[in-house]
């Protein structure tokens, strides 16, 4: 089946156009990948670590290509999207290192002139499916310490992002041996195909499918990591400067038309909401929305129409809940999928946009009298990936971070941006498996062989 993504600034532009890969084309892909991987773990570290440098040489000369290509097909804005790809240079560069980091431990044996052994191997291929929303950034967060650690990969990326996707892997393909990492376009077919051929399998995206992979890779008896949705909140104490908080949030909340895992959707606040509610309108409505090619647009357009849809009708059920529309709520006019960055207030923490991800430019301001409240309201959602607390007292922000449900807690910082030498992930819904990104990575592309020396004689 033919497959197309189109630009959401301007769908009657067709950025890609791929033939969906079959089960036997995915079976197929995934042989070569095998026979691949064999002569990849056996060689040594050395050369994997220069094959990455070589792949972070490819794509840090391809940037300003794969920049304008992400602009196009997913409408990050221009910054961002340069952003990503040295983020994506970075993350090669990093995994390359670990390349050649100690394999492996030994422990005390049962005789002092004996070892006990425990070496990283990896797992042979590794499976990632990947969303539309970093498109370079996640596949190579991924991929990255899996070639690292002796792993082939074959990359199901997000069909609205699949343009991407096979121009990153073309560009990347001289620096590494054919067929070590291969791309296999399609849609929720082939990601279900997918999981039936590889060895581990690493999954982002929403929480619906993430949960179907877990489940349908445990059944195979892979290893699998799922990491998805997320509902954050920042936490406003009384004594934060509501105009740099407002500022910090508005931009983590609407950034990318609010189309990150990280994204704010709750700001929380302790206390009188009045000053810091109208810094974040000020702020939200200051924010330039248009054309992610200009280098001044924070908001592009979302994905698709069906996208810009949930984000208006999310308005609307707010508002007739008893939600205050702040700002926003309104679909843009003419072409491309643009949706005024959305405010609303005035909502009881049990009401659905306070509730549930709608992975778009919309956020709600909640109002709770003390600390304790903004735990519960914080906490009250199925999800965990992140929040941030705003607050000049260290006792206060370190009492709150040892008390909120989330994978990663920021202080003073937005719930957005990723460190990638840090482990990365949630709680609850958020998350399955083991962490991904930093020295976390290893425990999911390798498993250990354990090895036991005695002496020969004596
Ligand atoms: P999605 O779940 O619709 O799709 C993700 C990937 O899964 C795509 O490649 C898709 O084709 C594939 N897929 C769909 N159905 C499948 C099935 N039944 N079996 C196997 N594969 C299947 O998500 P999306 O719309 O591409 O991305 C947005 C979501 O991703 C949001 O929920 C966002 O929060 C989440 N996200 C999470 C993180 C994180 O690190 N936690 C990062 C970015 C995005």
């Amino acid at each position: 089946m033919a497959l197309e993504s189109r630009s959401p600034q301007r769908p009657d532009e067709l950025v890609a156009e791929f033939e969906e890969a079959g089960a036997e084309a995915v079976a197929a892909a995934a042989g070569r990948a095998r026979a691949a991987a064999g002569p990849w773990a056996a060689g040594s570290a050395l050369e994997r670590s220069a094959a990455l440098e070589r792949a972070a040489d490819a794509l840090a000369g391809a940037a300003p290509e794969l920049t304008g290509l992400m602009v196009r097909e997913v409408g990050k804005p221009v910054t961002e999207a340069g952003a990503e790809l040295s983020r994506g240079v970075g993350i090669l560069r990093y995994y390359a290192q670990q390349a050649l980091d100690p394999d492996g431990e030994t422990y005390p044996g049962p005789s002092p002139a004996g070892l006990l052994l425990a070496r990283r191997r990896p797992r042979g291929v590794a499976g990632l499916i990947t969303p539309w929303n970093f498109p370079v950034a996640i596949p190579l967060w991924k991929a990255a310490p899996a070639l690292a650690f002796g792993n082939a990969v074959l990359l199901k990326p997000s069909p609205d992002a699949t343009g991407l996707a096979l121009r990153l892997a073309e560009l990347l393909a001289p620096a590494l041996p054919d067929d070590l990492l291969q791309v296999v376009p399609g849609g929720a077919g082939t990601g279900k195909a997918l999981l039936e051929e590889v060895d581990c399998l690493s999954f982002t995206g929403s929480v619906a499918v993430g949960r179907q992979v877990a489940v349908a890779a445990t059944g195979r008896g892979i290893p699998s990591q799922a990491e998805m949705g997320g509902l954050n909140a920042s936490i406003v104490l009384p004594d934060a400067d509501p105009e740099r908080a407002a500022t910090v949030i508005a931009g983590a909340a609407m950034g990318y038309a609010g189309q990150k895992c990280t994204a704010t959707s709750r700001a929380i606040v302790v206390g009188d909401p009045g000053p810091f509610t109208e810094a974040l309108v000020a702020a939200v409505q200051g924010l330039a929305v248009g054309d992610p090619a200009e280098e001044a647009t924070v908001v592009g357009p979302v994905i698709t129409e069906q996208a810009r849809r949930r984000v208006v009708e999310a308005a609307e059920e707010a508002a007739s809940a008893g939600g205050r529309l702040l700002t926003g709520g309104k679909a843009g006019d003419g072409p491309g999928w643009f949706v005024a960055p959305t405010l609303v207030d005035n909502l009881d923490p049990g009401a659905r946009l306070a509730q549930e991800e709608v992975f778009g430019p919309i956020a709600v301001v909640l109002a709770v009298p003390d600390t304790d409240q903004a735990v519960a309201v914080a906490n009250g959602v199925g999800y965990g990936l992140v929040s941030s607390v705003f607050t000049g007292d260290l006792d206060r922000a370190l009492g709150l971070a040892a008390r909120l449900d989330t994978g990663m807690i920021r202080v003073n910082a937005p719930t957005s941006g990723v460190d990638y030498l840090a482990p990365f992930g949630g709680e609850k819904g958020s998350s399955f498996g083991p962490r991904e990104q930093g020295k976390a990575a290893r425990d999911f592309y390798t498993s250990t062989r354990t090895i036991t020396i005695l002496p020969a004689e004596g």
